[in-house]
C-alpha cells in the first residue's frame, strides 16, 4: 500500500482515522459460505437467501371482526333481518353455504363461509333469538380479510441481507418455514503477545502482569455474530510467534493480536509478518492507539493492535469492528455520535483524533452533558470501565473549555 498523503497536521506515513477505516474496508470481502439454521437459532443473523411466501397470507378469506357473516345482495336501505344458520369460529369453519337472508355467527380470524360476502359487526346488530337485525347499508366485502392481502404466494417476504429480528422470526414461522440460510459467522482468532503476560491462575513474578486483553476482546467480540478462537498468550519469541500465527491463520478468517507493535519491539514481528503475508505497519493519528499492523496473511485478515488495554479497545471499536461487520454481511454504520456539553474543560494537543473516556447523562430537557473520567492514559483500563461514552475530539482541536459542545459515542450496545 502506498504512503498516506501528508497534510497540515499529519506527519508523513501517518493515516487519519477515516483513511485507515477506508483502507481496511477496501481490503475486507464478505464471507462467501452460508449455513442452514433452525429458526430458533437465527436471531441477529443475516439472511443469505431471500424468504419467499410458499402460500398466500392470509391463506383464506377470514373475518376482521367478531360478528355475523352475510350475503350482502345489494340490500341497501332500512332494517334488514338475517336468520342464523350456524357458526364459524377460529379453527372450526362453517361447512355450508350462506344464502340471501341468512347469516353465520363468526369470530375474528375465522373462515368466511361460502356465499357470504360481508361481515356485520356484532356491536351494530340487534339479536332477536335466531334473527339478527341490522339497520343501514351493507358494503360488499366489509370486514373481510382476503387471501394474499398481507403476502401473495411467491412474493419476497424478506430479502437476502436482512438482519433477522424477533418480528422476522415470527413472520417466517407464520409461513411454516422452520429453517433459514444465513451467512456463516466469521472465525476470529485472538492472541496476546508479551513476555510479561501471565494467564489467570498463575502466580505473578516481578515484572509480570495478568493478560487482560483477551478478556476485553472476547467481550467485544461476543457483541458481534462471530466465532471466537482463543489462542492464548505467546511470549516475545520469534519462533513461537511464527508457529502460533501460522496455525491460527489456518483456522481463522481474522487474526487479532495485541501487543508487540510498538516502536522498538516490533522488529521481529514486522519481519515475521512480512514473511508470512502482506502486512503494513501504520501510524494512525488517533489517541489512544497510534501504532497498528494491518494486512493479509494468506486468506486471513490480520490486525496487530497495540497492547495497552485502552488502546486495544479503542482500535478494536474504531477499526476492527467495522471490518468484522463487513465480513459478516452486516451494514457498517459509523459509531453513532451525539452532541453533549462539557461539564469540565478537557486537555488536548493538536494532531491526533482523541477518544477520551467520558461519563455522560441526559437532563430533563433532553440535553446531553459529559465529563472526563479523569485519568486518560492508555494503560488505565478502569477509565473504560468507569466511562459510558467516548468524547471524540477532532485531530485539529486543542484544549476545550467547559460548556463547549463535543461529539460523544455512547458505549451502550458496543460492549
Ligand atoms: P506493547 O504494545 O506490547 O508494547 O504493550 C504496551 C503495554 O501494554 C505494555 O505495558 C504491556 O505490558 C501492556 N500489555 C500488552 N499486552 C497486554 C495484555 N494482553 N494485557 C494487559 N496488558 C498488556
Ligand atoms: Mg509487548
Amino acid at each position: 500500500m502506498s504512503n498516506p498523503p501528508s497534510c497540515d497536521f499529519l506527519p508523513v506515513n501517518t493515516f487519519t482515522v477515516d483513511q485507515a477505516q477506508i483502507r481496511i474496508l477496501q481490503t475486507i470481502k464478505p464471507i462467501k459460505e452460508s449455513e442452514t439454521l433452525e429458526l430458533t437459532q437465527a436471531l441477529g443473523r443475516v439472511l443469505a437467501q431471500a424468504i419467499i411466501a410458499p402460500f398466500d397470507v392470509p391463506p383464506y378469506r377470514n373475518s376482521a371482526m367478531d360478528g355475523y357473516a352475510v350475503k350482502s345482495q345489494g340490500q341497501t336501505q332500512g332494517l334488514q333481518q338475517f336468520r342464523m344458520i350456524g357458526k364459524s369460529f377460529a379453527g372450526h369453519p362453517y361447512q355450508g353455504s350462506v344464502g340471501a337472508g341468512e347469516c353465520v355467527r363468526i369470530m375474528t380470524g375465522a373462515v368466511v363461509p361460502e356465499g357470504a360476502d360481508a361481515v356485520l359487526m356484532q356491536e351494530e346488530v340487534i339479536v332477536q333469538g335466531e334473527l339478527i337485525e341490522y339497520q343501514g347499508s351493507v358494503r360488499l366485502k366489509q370486514h373481510i380479510r382476503h387471501p394474499g392481502e398481507d403476502l401473495a404466494q411467491g412474493s419476497e417476504v424478506l430479502a437476502s441481507g436482512r438482519v433477522l429480528n424477533a418480528a422476522d422470526l415470527g413472520l417466517i414461522a407464520s409461513l411454516g418455514i422452520g429453517q433459514v440460510t444465513v451467512w456463516r459467522k466469521p472465525k476470529v482468532a485472538i492472541i496476546s503477545t508479551g513476555d510479561e503476560l501471565k494467564p489467570i491462575g498463575q502466580t505473578l513474578n516481578a515484572g509480570q502482569i495478568y493478560d487482560s486483553n483477551r478478556y476485553t476482546l472476547r467481550g467485544l467480540l461476543q457483541r458481534l455474530a462471530v466465532e471466537v478462537l482463543d489462542i492464548g498468550i505467546v511470549p516475545d519469541d520469534p519462533e513461537l510467534l511464527e508457529a502460533t500465527f501460522k496455525s491460527a491463520l489456518q483456522q481463522a478468517d481474522v487474526l487479532i493480536s495485541s501487543g508487540g507493535v510498538s516502536v522498538g519491539e516490533a522488529d521481529y514481528v514486522t519481519r515475521l509478518l512480512e514473511q508470512l503475508g502482506q502486512i503494513d505497519f501504520w501510524k494512525i493519528a488517533m489517541k489512544p492507539g497510534k501504532p497498528l499492523a494491518f494486512g493479509r496473511l494468506g486468506e486471513c485478515a490480520f490486525f496487530g493492535l497495540p497492547g495497552n488495554p485502552v488502546s486495544t479497545m479503542v482500535t478494536f471499536l474504531v477499526l476492527v469492528r467495522p471490518a468484522l461487520l463487513t465480513l459478516g454481511h452486516y451494514p457498517v454504520k459509523p459509531l453513532a455520535m451525539t452532541q453533549a456539553k462539557l461539564l469540565s474543560p478537557v486537555r488536548k494537543a493538536v494532531g491526533r483524533q482523541d477518544y477520551q473516556r467520558g461519563i455522560c447523562h441526559q437532563d430533563d430537557t433532553g440535553q446531553w452533558w459529559v465529563q472526563s473520567t479523569g485519568l486518560q492514559e492508555s494503560h488505565v483500563l478502569r477509565s473504560m470501565s468507569l466511562a459510558n461514552c467516548f468524547i471524540v475530539l477532532a485531530r485539529e482541536w486543542s484544549n476545550i473549555e467547559e460548556g463547549a459542545e463535543v461529539p460523544i459515542v455512547l458505549f451502550e450496545g458496543l460492549f
